[in-house]
């Protein structure tokens, strides 16, 4: 999971961008990018948060009305300043070039394009091979146009496996975009007067003032021209199967995506696990959210459960989200300094938590210790969403089996091993329910189900599980 974000204006986009990457800081943390044009390509790209990544001479420094941005998530293989983005190509045109998502055949892609061409791949990440593969296509070509320009992207999905959402700023040209066919990552784009945005969340567009346009399609590539004008081609047929786990970890809860409120679909996560909840007749005295994603989910669990709602964890909110955090010992040390129980409203009390999902159960575990030290009487324990089992090949740093608690043990193994006297997950069906609106209703679920809508091979699920490369 990362983030980006495209923007042409009619000034300086630079303060734009920069306020678009801290409005998406939570999709990577890992490093920050911006690439701008003047008369020539202006690069800053730091490791760290937003505000680290950048000083007040990057603002002077970063000149130009269009740019793109990006932040990154860490991932195994993948971290160090050379992986960081935007990447860039010089030929046959400048091209800044960010990207989120996984390919999945990273390995045969680059030997083919270092074999039938002069390129070579110097980093381990997934987006210079991408930005060369669309720099060799259009080298073929004699001429510039839009529909050119859409001619080489559809070569790039003829024979790109994997997740991709991409934006990429051509120099006095323009800024390309395009979604993968299965539109796994989000993408939406919109206009102020004459300025242009494209970004991985709508709430980026509500915070800035552009007016939505609407979401990128699946397959679908759009060009922004420096002269202000907007093409778009469906280059694939549409297999569109977003990711599902945007909806209960990843997104924002005030970004729409594909039309679905974020929020509102964490509201039906709690309604649904009511009824998972009622079925095993738990006795509750209150619901407490791990916060900050679970908070919708145990406000409505809490409304159709008739119990009380408290916020009895704190959060340190200048700590940021452990599960991107690249080393396990590292989450699980912020742990308690991330969290702390309001011990005075759960003494004595039946508490019911609740919290997204439960990947390696580790955490889970140090946060009920949490709640049994502020002596509540009772701890059970809900999940937004289904047993985490298969690793994900489209990237998210899920990518071995061995990862899950849940991967081959009970539902019992799994309450015992996390210290809990009741636990309930989310069925397959709730979760599909709860985020489905009249027009998407077909998701990845891959990771929960292992029905994958992409396939791998055995050599590149062991590139995927062993985490060499770097995802967007
Ligand atoms: S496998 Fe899971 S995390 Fe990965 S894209 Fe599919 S739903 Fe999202």
């Amino acid at each position: 999971m990362c983030g980006i974000v495209g923007i042409q204006g009619s000034d300086e986009v630079v303060s734009n961008i920069f306020d678009s990457l801290l409005i998406i800081q939570h999709r990577g943390q890992d490093a920050a990018g911006i690439v701008t044009c003047s008369d020539r390509f202006n690069i800053k790209k730091g490791e760290g948060l937003v505000r680290d990544a950048f000083q007040q001479e990057s603002f002077n420094y970063l000149k130009g009305n269009i740019g793109i941005g990006h932040v990154r998530y860490p991932t195994l293989g993948g971290m160090g300043i050379e992986n960081a983005q935007p990447f860039i190509s010089t030929a046959p045109y400048g091209i800044a070039f960010a990207f989120n998502g996984n390919i999945i055949n990273f390995e045969s892609l680059k030997e083919k394009l270092e074999k039938d061409s002069r390129r070579i791949i110097i980093s381990t990440s997934d987006a210079e091979l991408l930005l060369n593969l669309l720099s060799a296509e259009l080298e073929k070509q004699s001429d510039f146009s839009p529909d050119l320009l859409f001619d080489a992207t559809k070569e790039l999905f003829k024979i790109v496996k994997g997740s991709y959402s991409v934006v990429a700023l051509i120099k006095d040209k323009g800024i390309l975009a395009f979604r993968d066919p299965y539109g796994i990552k989000p993408l939406i784009f919109g206009k102020k007067e004459n300025d242009f945005c494209v970004v991985s969340e709508s709430v980026v567009l509500d915070t800035l003032g552009y007016e939505i346009e609407r979401d990128v399609l699946p397959g679908e590539a759009i060009f922004f021209s420096t002269d202000g004008k907007l093409y778009t081609r469906k280059i694939s047929e549409e297999r569109h199967c977003p990711c599902i786990f945007e909806y209960v970890y990843f997104a924002r809860p005030d970004s729409i995506i594909d039309g679905i409120s974020v929020y509102e679909a964490r509201l039906n996560l709690g309604k649904n696990l009511v009824k998972e909840i009622k079925k095993k007749g738990i006795d509750i005295d209150m619901v407490v959210p791990v916060p900050d994603t679970s908070r919708p989910v145990a406000i409505s669990l809490a409304e159709e459960l008739n119990v009380k709602y408290r916020e009895g964890l704190m959060k340190n909110r200048y700590i940021g989200r452990t599960f991107i955090m690249p080393h396990q010992s590292k989450r699980e040390e912020l742990i308690r300094i991330k969290l702390s129980p309001v011990k005075e409203i759960m003494k004595g009390k039946k508490v019911l938590l609740v919290d997204d999902s439960i990947v390696r159960g580790t955490t889970s575990k140090k946060i009920v210790q949490l709640i049994r030290e502020a002596d509540a009487k009772e701890v059970h324990f809900a999940s937004s969403s289904p047993p985490l089992k298969y690793p994900c090949y489209y990237g998210i740093d899920m990518q071995t089996k061995g990862e899950f608690i849940a991967c081959k043990r009970s539902v019992e193994n799994v309450r015992d091993m996390i210290g809990v006297d009741s636990l309930t997950y989310q069925t397959i069906e709730g979760l599909i329910e709860a985020v489905s609106n009249d027009k998407v209703k077909k998701f990845c679920t891959a990771c929960f189900t292992g029905e994958y809508p992409i396939k791998a091979n055995e050599d590149e699920v062991q590139r995927i599980e062993t985490g060499r490369g770097c995802k967007g």
